[in-house]
């Protein structure tokens, strides 16, 4: 028999690695050797139903299990009705995320022959081997129950037994852990499962000394709450330094595991941590089953400040009891605390989740079909979720994409603006922008917010920041060899007293020299080098 099994990524990406699809396989392969042939395939959004069809129909299977997402599951539905209607005999079923939390509406789709909820691996081998065997999927449907990995030490690992080769990848997903201990009312992960289940530190070390001997550059760590376990994590951090210090790290963290130790073994090592901040409103968050205690956050968070690890914060608006202000000023909060990055997204109320069940009585009013997101509340109209939307594109484009940490903070100052503000006027700038180069069209924005304060000298020096740091980080991060750029401010003696610690606009107004000129930036050995042209 032969099966595939399809991830459908949302782009190519080093995240686009079907860890999933490879668990199953692993543990199909030891469980049916050669009775079972298992194809993963990596399909992607941008391609068309009939494209995912052909691709699949390729290798001829007789079986094909979607890994089904949010934001993959009309594409993955749309796709099993071509293939259904090609190969009426083929068996499809789903599993993952989304078809575990709507089992009744994934199950109901006519092209779907059953769903396997929850954790996959014993599952899929029940069900295989009963098909094998002679069931059929109507009776695989009638009978299958979720059945959660009591321990994961059973499990194979797909990195070592070949199954998944993370030299075929551009990074790697790295699970050490399934469940959560927090209960937060709008998330699946802890749902159907008690407490957390660890993968075993030897299985840890070898998938850790087999990513570093492939050439592995990032690793996504899938734990949701990595630091809960502080002896544990500390363990993984020094493993880490000692294997593989030259791969890139991503760690999913509470803030309030965090102390003076571990700060120090994240900045030994390459990292970025991402940090659920959600809200800064205690009331709020106590809402949806979350505490904040701001002072300990901050607090906490100047460890990882002054370690100098890079961490990003993830807030959600449109949450029960919150409204625009309060995410405005849960936003400024996040702000001050100079995020790497800021992920800003609206509620979504999923199936299966606790909130799903109170969002009648909160009177939450959201989408019935996927992404499920929240269309109004008491507290939060329509409108401002809008303008909430917009606020989060501002600041996604401006800051995350724009790379704005460097300057941020020192425009900011300057300009005695809220963030919040600044991320809302940009979005509105965004709608009929003059350039496709977004360092200049920030430039251009910055220098239209001084100029109306009338304030054009520091809007020339804001704008060589942000054409500065903006060009210096294409060099950087997008492996640029070289970038012409115009300033209006000597840039050489910018930078000196940049380096020098001028942390003011109105400082560098009075230090810098006005020096119209062309500027060339080019990358030597990992720095950033700046000649001024004729
Ligand atoms: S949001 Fe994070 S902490 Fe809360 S239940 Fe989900 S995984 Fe756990």
């Amino acid at each position: 028999m032969k099966l595939a099994l399809v991830a459908i990524h949302i782009e190519a990406s080093p995240r686009a690695v079907p860890l999933g699809p490879a668990m199953l396989a692993s543990a199909l392969r030891r469980a049916f050797g050669l009775a079972l042939q298992t194809q993963v395939l990596d399909l992607f959004l941008n391609q068309t139903p009939s494209q995912c069809a052909e691709r699949i129909l390729e290798s001829s299977p007789d079986a094909v299990g979607f890994s089904m997402y949010l934001w993959n599951r009309t594409l993955a539905l749309e796709t099993a009705a071509i293939l259904k209607q090609r190969r009426p005999d083929l068996i499809v079923f789903a599993g993952g995320a989304e078809a575990t939390a709507d089992l009744r509406g994934v199950l109901g789709d006519p092209s779907v022959d059953f769903v396997l909820p929850g954790e996959g691996e014993e599952l899929i081998v029940e069900a295989l081997g009963r098909i094998l065997q002679g069931a059929s999927p109507a009776d695989i449907a009638a009978s299958v129950k979720p059945r959660p990995v009591k321990d994961l030490a059973t499990l194979p690992s797909p990195f070592l037994d070949g199954t998944l080769r993370p030299a075929d990848y551009s990074g790697a997903l790295w699970e050490l852990s399934r469940g959560c201990p927090f209960k937060c009312d709008f998330c699946f992960e802890s749902r159907g499962t008690e407490g957390i289940r660890r993968i075993p530190m030897e299985r840890v070390e070898a998938e850790l000394e087999l990513f570093a001997a492939s050439g592995v550059r990032e690793v996504f760590v899938l734990d949701p709450t990595f630091n809960y376990h502080k002896a544990g994590a500390k363990q993984v951090l020094r493993l880490i330094a000692d294997r593989a210090p030259d791969i890139h790290f991503f760690f999913e963290i509470r803030s309030e595991f965090i102390d003076q130790e571990m700060a120090e073994l994240f900045a030994a090592i390459r990292c970025t941590l991402q940090i659920g901040l959600q809200s800064a409103h205690d009331e709020v968050l106590r809402s949806i089953s979350r505490t904040f205690n701001a002072q300990d956050f901050e607090a906490k968070l100047l460890l990882l400040h002054q370690a100098g690890v890079p961490y990003g914060f993830d807030l959600i608006y449109g949450l029960p009891g919150d409204s625009l202000e309060g995410f405005c000023a849960s936003l400024d909060f996040a702000m001050s605390l100079v995020p790497n990055h800021l992920d800003v997204f609206r509620l979504s109320v999923l199936p299966g989740t606790r909130l799903a069940e109170t969002a009648v009585g909160l009177g939450l009013q959201h989408q019935e079909q996927n992404p499920y997101q929240v269309l109004s509340s008491p507290t939060f109209s329509a409108e401002d979720l809008e303008r909430a939307a917009r606020i989060a594109l501002g600041c996604d484009v401006l800051y995350n994409q724009g790379r704005a940490v460097p300057w941020f903070g020192l425009v900011q100052e300057a300009l005695e603006m809220p963030p919040s503000e600044i991320f809302e006027r940009f979005a509105t700038f965004l709608e009929h922008p003059e350039s496709e180069d977004l360092t200049q069209v920030q430039g251009a924005f910055i220098a239209a917010l001084f100029e109306e304060r009338g304030d054009d000298l520091m809007g020339s020096i804001a704008g060589d920041l942000v054409t500065y740091f903006g060009y210096a980080a294409e060099l950087t991060e997008d492996g640029s060899a070289s970038r012409h750029a115009s300033f209006q401010h000597d840039p050489e003696a910018l930078l000196e007293q940049l380096q020098a610690g001028g942390s003011s606009l109105e400082e560098l107004v009075f230090s810098v020299p006005s020096r119209p000129c062309e500027a060339l930036l080019s990358l030597q050995d990992g720095e950033v080098c700046l000649e001024i042209l004729a």
